[in-house]
């Protein structure tokens, strides 16, 4: 019998092969086409033959874990105990994974917001504990009132992602407030606060949960190396929790992978000496204006786009069709791969809306802009 009996392949594994056989533009996953910053890919050439092959400690590569303090201290004004309050893990997915796996029992609750990225609930299910789905209003702010609504003594948990994957949106001053005001009624509450898109923000400024004194002595922060420096697959990310919540996911990740790819640890901490996350934002944010504007006169309507590298927009005005199934025509018929927004729901709501990557050159970019007004 399955353990996850309604959990299938991800759609970015499928449309990724779908695009790949069908030699389609693949603006559907999430990953940069681009090259890597070469002072990295320097760091990581010149490390291949230093005594840098064998396990780190298990929380991460010591000097790695006093740089992400420092750049905390830097973006947030944070201070962590780099020894007591990181884990380096193996990408964001296995942080997440590792956090609900270590913290959530039996029959807890787990609040997940509707449209949401697809790795927070198969983890909930394996721990037998139940996921709540609350939808985001119509124009993706959370809606306090509803996630108030769902809370009670089972709640362990709510899962927040901001900057949001798919939809862009970045939470507000107001939205923390609110959150806040929920928590405080619910003390035994914990916050996984999934950033991976922090660096990648453009006019509204991101608040990160490092910020929010209130929230710290039950938040879990998750960052990915893989987002911020275009190395997805390189899969480093971490996380941020106070010592007592740590020690429990610790104990979880000992076991899982003990510790993470030594040679990669050790390059982002070089590489962390030399490189500014504000250059990230500027990339993308051009990137972003250049996509918009290659659309501009094609039938898809472009949503709002306040961060991370996805762009959504609706096909309503040119299909009736259900998105899963204009993502397959898209390919098909005019070579371009994109993700249905229908799969980041719980319940599969479709409103005709379909997410494209646009970390990608601007040859990319312009090919798939051209095919796309062609529609
Ligand atoms: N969270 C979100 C919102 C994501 O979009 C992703 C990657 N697409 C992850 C987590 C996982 O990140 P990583 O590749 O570092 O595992
Ligand atoms: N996070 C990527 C996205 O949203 C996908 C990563 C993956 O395929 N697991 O497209």
């Amino acid at each position: 019998m399955s353990k996850l009996p309604k959990i299938g392949t991800s759609i970015f594994t499928i449309m990724s092969k779908m695009a790949a056989e069908h030699n389609a533009i693949n603006l559907s996953q999430g990953f940069p086409n681009f090259p890597v910053d070469k002072r990295l890919t320097d760091i990581i050439a010149k490390l291949a033959s230093e005594n840098v092959h064998q396990y780190t400690p298990m929380s991460g590569y010591p000097p790695l874990l006093l740089k992400i303090a420092k750049l905390t201290n830097q973006s947030y004004s944070r201070v962590i105990d780099p020894e007591a309050e990181i884990l380096v893990t193996a990408g964001a997915t296995q942080g997440i994974f590792t956090a609900i796996t270590a913290l959530i029992k039996v029959d807890d609750e787990v609040i997940i917001l509707d449209p949401s990225y697809d790795c927070y609930e198969a983890p909930v299910l394996l721990c037998n504990a139940k996921p709540i789905r609350v939808a985001l209003n119509d124009d993706y702010t959370p809606n306090w009132e509803n996630i108030e609504n769902v809370c009670c003594s089972k709640t362990k948990m709510i899962i927040i992602n901001n900057p949001h994957n798919p939809t862009g949106k970045i939470l507000k001053q107001s939205d923390f407030e609110a959150l806040e005001k929920i928590l405080e009624k619910y003390p035994k509450m914990l916050l996984l606060s999934d950033e991976v898109y922090e660096y990648i923000t453009f006019e509204e400024k991101h608040i990160s949960t490092n910020t929010r004194e209130k929230l710290l002595d039950r938040s879990i922060v998750v960052s990915s190396f893989g987002k911020s420096f275009h190395i997805t697959g390189w899969k480093i990310g971490y996380l941020i929790a106070p010592e007592n919540l740590m020690i429990e996911i610790k104990k979880v990740h000992q076991f899982l992978v003990f510790s993470v790819n030594s040679i990669c640890q050790v390059a982002i901490s070089e590489y962390l000496e030399v490189v500014s996350t504000d250059d990230i934002k500027k990339m993308y944010q051009e990137k972003r204006d250049y996509f918009r504007g290659l659309l501009h006169g094609s039938r898809f309507k472009l949503m709002p786009c306040e961060g991370t590298y996805f762009q959504v927009a609706s096909f309503a005005e040119i299909s009736n069709k259900s998105d899963i199934n204009f993502c397959k025509r898209l390919i098909i018929e005019h070579g371009v791969a994109a993700i249905p927004i229908s799969t980041f729901y719980g319940d599969g709501k479709d409103l005709s809306l379909i997410r494209f990557c646009f970390a990608k050159d601007s040859a990319t970019l312009e090919a798939a802009a051209k095919r796309l007004c062609s529609i």
